[in-house]
Formats: structure tokens, C-alpha cells, sequence
């Protein structure tokens, strides 16, 4: 015990002294790694106190401390309801200042984590945390990059998710904190255990876990342990490891039950059950669902509606191994719950559960259409997910365009006061600025899709115009269809524009065919400098492109024209004199409110490319809005 008294003392000191959050606030957050419900029971009776006390200041602090606590034993509502009472406190603080809106507003995310809007919140956190990386409120930095983290996990942005971790346990070590360590090898060992099962290897789900231990020593950190023994029981089950499995669900949930964490028993227990099932002693498997279940009711309805399709599809799975006739009771149960559309990705295995009832029973025709729609429900849980990334996207590349943009305008001062200069020297600073803007948009884009676009790398292949490398035209109408779908669900802007190089032929003429081929090649280098991650330039035949520009407006195009006719200009053709470059005119489209077809807006495209060339050429030109289909 003088063991644990004297860490907390080196803790405390190693923490930055300005930190904004109260040192007692901290410690008995610390506290909540250990034992949530005490530290939460010494919370509540400090929040009388300094209620009594009149201290709005502190009672702030203590309800967001209680706030944190309720959100860790999943208590969302209550966790609401401490951070609204939080808010409600903001104004009676006397000097409030910009930590402690930021603190709130991290802890009203924290709270409502687990709502699946992740895709919204995600970019208000990342705000949050930028904010307080200018105000070196190093804790809070920390705590959100936990939460970002767990956003993350939540959205399968396995690579971001990844770098937060790095992030999450960089700070760690830095404050001194070997619980935000301890988080953060958690998580590795979920996205190990993702990787493993998406057949990439790297370090065993395990060996983050082990890590994990070693870093929290002796300790007292009960609940963390609780999460790791959940987490190494689940990472068992994915190797198929049952036996272990069972062993180490069970041992997170005796913890959870010396802490009185319903909800971590709850969780416990259906992945025992889970277990128990598969290994054939189903029978064992019924109790633990019902004590869930019990729990969960008992923690409100959200707990409960929570965790609740889980529930039925183990009682189903378990109810069809014993061939008992009750499972179409919990089918039907099942039944009244998709009738509240869930996620699809909670209905694709309810459905698949409520199949393997019905088909217990000997109702085959009902469960293979159940199957069906189980598959259906699966289909549409990945496009969700997709349309999920692409908001988070959409969000970052604000962030990213600003930077980009000021990027550019630095760059465009520098190059005019470099005029004087030779061609040579002006070129290289351009391109070494458009390396800047790449590199932008690439933290924008690329951790998302690496994974995605190593599997699709084959069949990519297929879909590549050869001259220059180039999305071929079957390859860029594919992915404009994907993204005009995407953006009307969604509602995003779009757009897409026609480029065709202007008296082509002479260049053939004068130059010969092979010169033409090497502008060709030189334009598509030229786009792939300027164009955004998600912008896609596909051949559509000749020296005619199609431009693909997912989230972005008609007014915005006029600076992608004017980027990519500066790139192409100073594009060296090798080998080319200068006299064989040549311009290009654009004709672009934008999704308006009435159109219907993507075929509508390319139309509309090609006309406003037609007035281009009939305008002098070596323009754009924009179609009006709407877009009528
Ligand atoms: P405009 O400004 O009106 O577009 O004039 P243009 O000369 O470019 O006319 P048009 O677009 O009709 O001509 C396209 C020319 O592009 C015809 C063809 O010789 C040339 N071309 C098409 N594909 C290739 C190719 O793969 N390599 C080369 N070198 N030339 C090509
Ligand atoms: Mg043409
Ligand atoms: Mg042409």
C-alpha cells in the first residue's frame, strides 16, 4: 500500500502543474482506473459539498469528473445529464476561460461516445484537441486522443486509429501516466486482432496485452485489468483459442463483478456465453444471458437497447443448439426489434441468428429467406461504413484545403518575387509547393484507403488506361457513378468536368505522333500533382479526360483549372521543345438539386465544354445550375 501511496505521489508530481483540470479532480479520475463506482461515489459527495460550499467552480469540475466516470461504466444517460449540469454551471464560474469550454465540450463527446455519430463528433474532437495543443493543456491533449481513438475503432479507420494510439501512448509516457499507456495497448491489440483478420501480421493481439500488464505493474488498476482480460478473451476467440477464451472472459468478468460493474458483467457474460455455445455447453449459456439482460435493464433503456440484439442472437444460437421450440418465441422477439431498424450491421447477424432458429425447427423456407436478408442487411452495413468515411473525410479535407490554400498563396508571393529568375529555378520552387499541398492532402487521405487499395491493387490493374497510367474510361464512369450515388445520399456537393486538349492534331501533326503520346502522359503527371485525394482524372478516349470531383462546388473549380493549367504549363515533355505543349479546355458540372442521372451532369458537362472551344479555347467553362436530368 506505501507502494501504490508513493506512485501516486511521483505521479502527481510528474504532472504539468498548470494543469487545468484540479489535482484533486485528477486523482480521483485515476482512482476511476481502479474502482469506477467508488471514485464515483467520492465524486458525488464532493459535488455536494462544493454545492454546499457555494464553489461553482468546483462542483463544474466535479460533475464533469462524475461525467467522465459514468461514461467508463457505459452509464450514458447519466453521463449526459453530468455533463449538461456541467454546462449549466459554465456561466457561474467567475474568470471562465477557454479550458474550461474546451473541457466540457470533451466531455459532452465522451459521454455521448457509443451513439454512432461518430462520423459527426469526430471532427469537433479534433478540434477540441487542436485547441488544446495551443493552450498546452497537455491532459486534455491526452484524454482526447484516447477518445479519438475509440472514434476511430468505431468508424474501422484502422490506420488513423492506429496513429491516435501512437499519439495516445506518446503521451502517456510523456505525462507520466501509464493507464493513458495501458488504453493505448488496448487498442493496438484491437487493431491486432482487426489485422490478423484481415490476414496482416505484425505484433499478436497478446503481446499488447501482455505489454499492457507489465506497464501497470502492481498497480491498482482492477477495472483497466477487467478490459484487458475481456480484451485477451475475445482476441482468444477470434484465434479460435476456446478453451483460453473461456478462461480469461471469465476471469474479466469476476473482476467486473468485485467492482460492481454491471455493465463490464453484462459484456462479460455474453461473451462467455458466446463461447459456451460454440464449445458446445449451451445449455450454461442461457443463465448468463439472463443475468445480463437483468443488468442491462436495470442500467435503462439505453444500456439495454444497447446490447440488447446481442443478447437475442446468443439466446437464439444457444436456444437452436438444444433444439428447443422456444427459440421462435426469442425469433419473434427478434422480429418486433428489427422492427425498429437498427443498424444493419446489428440486424445482418440478428437476421443470421434468427436463420439458424428458424432452421432448427425445421422451417427451412422462412430461414433461407431470412438468410437472404441477412445478406442484404450486410450489403447496406458497408456501404454505411463507406458513407461514414466519407464524411470524416469530407471534414479533415476542410482542414486540409485551408492549410493547402495558404500554402499555395505563400507560394505564389515567393514566386513572383522570384520572377527575375530563370524558368528552371521558378518550376522547381512551384513543384517543391505542390509537393507541400500533396503531401496535405495525402495525411488526409491515404491512411484510410491503404489497406483497401492493396486488395484492390489487381484488380486495378484491369482498370488502368496504359499510355498513362490513368483510371481507364470504364474505370472513371464506375467511381463517378459510386460518388454521384454516394453525394445524393449523403448530400454533398459534386461535381465533375470534360477536358479535352485544344488543336491537338497539330501538335500529331507537327511534332509526330510520339510527341503527341508524351503530352498525354505529361498532363496525366500534371493532374496527379494538383488533384485532391479523391478527385479521380480518368481517360475517356483520345486526349479527352473526365475529372471526378467528390465534395467539391462549381465555384470551386475555377482554382482547380487554374492549378492544373499552371502545372501542365510548367510540366517538362522530355524531350519536347516548348512549342509542343499545349493548352487544354474545360467543361464542368456540378450536382444540382434536380438532377437525376449522372449521365445528365455529363451531358451538361460536354456542353459547357463544347462553348469553351467555341469561346477562344484554354478556358472553363461552368454549366449552369440545375443540372436538370
Ligand atoms: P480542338 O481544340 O477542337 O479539340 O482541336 P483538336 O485538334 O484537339 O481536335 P480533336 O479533339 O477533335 O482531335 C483529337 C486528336 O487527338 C485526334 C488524334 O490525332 C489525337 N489523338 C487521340 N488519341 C491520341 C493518342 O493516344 N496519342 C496521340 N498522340 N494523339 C491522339
Ligand atoms: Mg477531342
Ligand atoms: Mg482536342
Amino acid at each position: 500500500m506505501r507502494l501504490f501511496a508513493l506512485l501516486a505521489i511521483l505521479l502527481l508530481c510528474a504532472l504539468p502543474p498548470a494543469a487545468a483540470m484540479p489535482s484533486a479532480v485528477e486523482s480521483l479520475l485515476m482512482q476511476a482506473d481502479d474502482d469506477p463506482r467508488k471514485a464515483l461515489d467520492d465524486i458525488q459527495r464532493q459535488i455536494s459539498a462544493a454545492a454546499t460550499r457555494k464553489d461553482g467552480e468546483a462542483r463544474f469540475w466535479w460533475m464533469l469528473a462524475a461525467a467522465r466516470v459514468q461514461a467508463k461504466l457505459e452509464r450514458h444517460g447519466d453521463a449526459e445529464a453530468s455533463a449538461a449540469g456541467a454546462a449549466a454551471l459554465l456561466n457561474d464560474i467567475p474568470g471562465v476561460a477557454e479550458k474550461h469550454r474546451l473541457w466540457l465540450q470533451f466531455v459532452q463527446l465522451d459521454a455521448s461516445a457509443g451513439t454512432s455519430e461518430e462520423s459527426r463528433q469526430l471532427p469537433v474532437l479534433l478540434r477540441v484537441r487542436q485547441r488544446a495543443e495551443a493552450l498546452g493543456e497537455a491532459r486534455l491533449v491526452c484524454e482526447a486522443r484516447g477518445l479519438e481513438l475509440w472514434f476511430l475503432l468505431n468508424l474501422r479507420s484502422d490506420d488513423e486509429a492506429w496513429l491516435a494510439a501512437e499519439g495516445q501512448e506518446r503521451c502517456g509516457l510523456q505525462l507520466g501516466w501509464p493507464e493513458q499507456v495501458a488504453s493505448a495497448q488496448l487498442s493496438f491489440a484491437t487493431l491486432a486482432r482487426n489485422r490478423l483478420a484481415d490476414g496482416s501480421s505484425g505484433q499478436s493481439p497478446e503481446q499488447h496485452l501482455a505489454r499492457a500488464l507489465e506497464v501497470l505493474g502492481d498497480r491498482p488498476a482492477r477495472f483497466l485489468r477487467s478490459l484487458v482480460e475481456w480484451e485477451a478473451g475475445i482476441s482468444l476467440r477470434h484465434r479460435r483459442a476456446l478453451e483460453q477464451a473461456l478462461e480469461r472472459l471469465q476471469r474479466a468478468r469476476l473482476l467486473s463483478q468485485e467492482l460492481n460493474d454491471d455493465a463490464g458483467v453484462a459484456a462479460a457474460n455474453l461473451e462467455v456465453a458466446a463461447v459456451l455455445t460454440e464449445i458446445g455447453r449451451p445449455a450454461e449459456a442461457l443463465p448468463l444471458l439472463g443475468e445480463a439482460h437483468r443488468l442491462l435493464a436495470a442500467g435503462g433503456e439505453g444500456d439495454l437497447a444497447f446490447r440488447l440484439p446481442r443478447i437475442l442472437e446468443l439466446n437464439i444460437l444457444a436456444l437452436a443448439k438444444l433444439g428447443r421450440a422456444q427459440v421462435l418465441d426469442e425469433v419473434d422477439r427478434a422480429r418486433v426489434w428489427l422492427g425498429r431498424e437498427p443498424d444493419a450491421i446489428d440486424r445482418a447477424r440478428l437476421q443470421n441468428a434468427m436463420a439458424q432458429g428458424l432452421a432448427s425447427q425445421g422451417r427451412h423456407a422462412a430461414a433461407y429467406d431470412m438468410l437472404r436478408s441477412s445478406m442484404a442487411s450486410e450489403q447496406a452495413s458497408r456501404s454505411a461504413a463507406r458513407d461514414s468515411q466519407v464524411l470524416r473525410l469530407q471534414a479533415r479535407y476542410d482542414t486540409a484545403r485551408r492549410d493547402a490554400e495558404n500554402a499555395e498563396l505563400k507560394l505564389r508571393s515567393e514566386a513572383s518575387r522570384l520572377q527575375a529568375q530563370s524558368e528552371a529555378d521558378r518550376s522547381r520552387t512551384l513543384s517543391a509547393g505542390l509537393v507541400a499541398f500533396g503531401a496535405l492532402a495525402l495525411l488526409g487521405f491515404t491512411f484510410g484507403g491503404r489497406e483497401l487499395s492493396r486488395r484492390r491493387r489487381m484488380a486495378a490493374l484491369a482498370m488502368r488506361d496504359e499510355l498513362t497510367g490513368q483510371p481507364n474510361r470504364r474505370a472513371v464512369q464506375a467511381y463517378a457513378q459510386e460518388q454521384f450515388e454516394q453525394a445524393g445520399r449523403l448530400g454533398l456537393p459534386f461535381a465533375i468536368a470534360f477536358i479535352d486538349f485544344d488543336h491537338f492534331k497539330q501538335v500529331n501533326d507537327v511534332y509526330g505522333h510520339p510527341a503527341g503520346d508524351a503530352v498525354l502522359r505529361a498532363f496525366a503527371q500534371a493532374a496527379g500533382g494538383v488533384l485532391r485525394g479523391q478527385d479521380r482524372l480518368g481517360r475517356w478516349g483520345g486526349e479527352e479526360w473526365l475529372l471526378v470531383m467528390p465534395g467539391t462546388r462549381l465555384a470551386e473549380i475555377d482554382s482547380v483549372f487554374e492549378r492544373l493549367r499552371e502545372r501542365f504549363a510548367i510540366t517538362l515533355v522530355p524531350g519536347q521543345p516548348a512549342a509542343a505543349r499545349c493548352t487544354f479546355s474545360m467543361g464542368a458540372a456540378e450536382l444540382g438539386p434536380d438532377s437525376t442521372t449522372l449521365e445528365a451532369m455529363i451531358e451538361a458537362a460536354d456542353r459547357a465544354l463544347y462553348r469553351a472551344k467555341a469561346d477562344g479555347r484554354n478556358r472553363l467553362v461552368n454549366a449552369p445550375l440545375p443540372v436538370a436530368a
